[in-house]
């Protein structure tokens, strides 16, 4: 950027930030002609011998010349105080050509009634100059502060305030830039190792390698670079024509890193991460720019590549709220705040079958986040074992509790993941839950997937067999989405298939969806298991699933998953 342009703009900052207020022009004008009005006024009085009464007192007219020179006095004085340079040199201006006339009256006609007004003259002159000097010296103070509010101290680059400006006012003016954020890589190895003072060293020089392209406009685009705080600096790039353009340009910022940095006797070697986002082809937003251009240099930098350049893309957003959901499972893992909510299940004629549990977490701010979400986290990070096992716990003991005190013929289903039942811990884990709870074998439920048996029939094979034989029962979730094959059914120890919403979704729709679910439900029949219907919403369902005698049904038509108290009272 040349240098009066990154003046200029800066200049216009530093104007909207102070909003230094100008007295309007009409005041300049309304004080002259109140000047030019007291000022003839004073001398047709002054010269007058005729006398106004007063009531009955007869005064004078040449006495209101005094009081009209002191008005005329007064508008000097306010001309100075308002209009800085100019209100000075107007009001001298206009004292140079009066006092001359006033000394000629004096002595050439010996008006002697003048002399009060030249003492007047004399002593305004004398006001005049020490306001006058007085405002520059605030001026100047005014200046500094101005200077002080928008200028990083250390480096002596525009600061975020500055850059704020910046911003709005492209936004505001529909002009297209590219919000670049950079940070120094591993800055703070250097302050830790070498001391905040080289540190602050290594700043300074980073931000005159940066200003020096910046300022001679070296890169080809109009560039303004600003440090926002500590390691951080931005970018902004204005006239550009190509996505080229804006890499050329913030490739000649990090080669400007490349040359060794001598600082007190040590040599550093400095590189930094870039990141950039394009207003409006990226958004519209102010506030969206700076976050994701931040977003895509905190990918780089996360990269570790020995590339230092991104562009924002959407994806980057996928993988933050990736990571941010794995931070909260973490958390609720680490903190024992998972819990869990109970849905009904029912047969058809609407009699309880029992409950499946179902995990939930809340983050700080208590909103929820989707299973969807935190169980596929979950499984990556190799956690979901401890999720099940967290709302196993808590799940069954509230049930055992619940069966006791009232002796209801229900059933707990809780939802296994594959990489939870693989592990070897698994068996244990069942057997001591059914131990500390006392909910009875028979009245446990394991919810778990056709992919189990694809993945690793022989373990699941014996794993289910075993439970069976505790007397726990086995229920295949989410039935006909999975790789389904006939030949597993009949070899594992099943007691109920639970049917996929999807099918019950278009089961209305067509004849052959409808036929689908009711061979479904024939086949497991056939094999001696129960059939239960997942996510029924609506009565038209319900009475097609009655017609083709489905067993039992889960669904938001006769309850939503619920915390476990209000779970209960559906038993009375
Ligand atoms: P899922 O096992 O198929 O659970 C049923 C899901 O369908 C639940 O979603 C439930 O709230 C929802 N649902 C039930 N009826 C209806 C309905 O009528 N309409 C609609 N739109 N939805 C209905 P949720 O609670 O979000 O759970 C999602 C998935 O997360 C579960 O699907 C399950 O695979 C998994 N999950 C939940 N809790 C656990 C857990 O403790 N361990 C493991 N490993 N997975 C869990
Ligand atoms: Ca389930
Ligand atoms: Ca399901």
């Amino acid at each position: 950027m040349k240098e009066n342009e990154q003046s200029n703009v800066l200049n216009k900052t530093l104007d909207s930030l102070t909003k230094n207020r100008q007295t309007p022009k009409s005041v300049y004008a309304a004080l002259c002609v109140l000047y030019i009005v007291t000022s003839v006024a004073v001398s047709i009085t002054a010269g007058s011998g005729k006398v106004i009464m007063l009531g009955s007192t007869p005064v004078p007219v040449y006495t209101y010349a005094g009081v009209l020179s002191s008005l005329a006095n007064l508008c000097i004085i306010l001309i100075t105080v308002f209009f800085g340079k100019l209100g000075f040199v107007t009001s001298i201006a206009v004292i140079s050509i009066q006092t001359p006339l006033l000394i000629y009256g004096i002595i050439a006609k010996h008006r002697m009634t003048s002399l009060p007004g030249l003492f007047g003259y004399l002593l305004t002159v004398i006001a005049v100059v020490m306001i006058y000097r007085n405002n520059k010296e605030v001026a100047k103070y005014q200046l500094k502060l101005r200077e002080q509010a928008t200028t990083d101290i250390l480096t002596g680059l525009p600061n975020r305030f500055a850059g704020a400006e910046l911003f709005d006012d492209l936004i505001r003016r529909n002009k297209p830039f590219a919000a670049v954020a950079i940070d120094v890589n591993e800055f703070k190895s250097i302050n830790d190792t070498m001391g905040f003072n080289i540190g602050n060293k290594v700043l300074i020089e980073i931000g005159s390698r940066w200003k020096k392209i910046a300022d001679t406009g070296l890169s080809g685009t109009l560039d303004f670079i600003l440090r926002i705080s500590g390691d951080e600096y931005a970018l902004i790039i204005r006239n550009y024509k190509s996505d080229e353009d804006i890499i050329n340009t913030i490739k000649q910022y990090n080669a400007a890193l490349d040359e060794k940095m001598s600082i007190d006797g040590y040599d550093f070697s400095v590189t930094a991460s870039f990141g950039y986002a394009k207003f409006p082809d990226d958004t519209d937003n102010r506030d969206l720019v700076l976050s994701y251009s931040a977003t895509a240099m905190k990918e780089i930098k996360r990269l570790k590549s020995g590339e230092h350049i991104m562009h924002f893309t959407p994806e980057l957003l996928k993988d933050q709220n990736k990571m941010m959901i794995d931070g909260k499972v973490r958390d609720a893992l680490d903190n024992d705040t998972i819990y869990y909510n109970l849905q009904p299940q029912y047969d058809m004629s609407h009699r309880l079958r029992g409950f499946e549990a179902l995990a939930r977490i809340k983050d700080e701010a208590g909103n929820l986040i989707s299973p969807a979400d935190f169980i596929p986290a979950a499984e990556r990070m190799g956690l979901i074992d401890r999720i099940d096992l967290a709302v196993y716990k808590k799940a069954a003991m509230f049930f055992g509790e619940l069966l006791r005190k009232s002796g209801a013929n229900i059933t707990l289903s809780i939802n296994v993941s594959v990489k939870h039942l693989m592990k070897s811990s698994f068996m244990d884990e069942i057997r001591n839950i059914l131990k500390e709870s006392g909910v009875p074998a028979d009245k446990l439920e394991l919810e778990i997937t056709e992919s189990i048996m694809i993945e690793s029939a022989e373990k699941a094979s014996d794993c289910l067999k075993e439970l069976k034989e505790m007397g726990v029962k086995i229920a295949i979730d989410d039935f006909g989405t999975g790789y389904s094959s006939l030949s597993y059914l009949n070899s594992f120890p099943i007691d109920l298939l639970k049917v996929d919403k999807s099918f019950i979704d278009i089961m209305n729709e067509s004849d052959s969806s409808k036929q689908y679910v009711e061979a479904i439900i024939s086949l497991g029949h056939i094999m001696g298991f129960e059939v239960i219907a997942e996510g029924v919403e609506e009565e038209a369902q319900l009475e097609t699933l009655r017609s083709i005698n489905c067993d039992y049904i889960q669904g938001f038509i006769w309850g939503r998953p619920l915390p476990s108290e209000e779970a209960a009272r559906l038993i009375e």
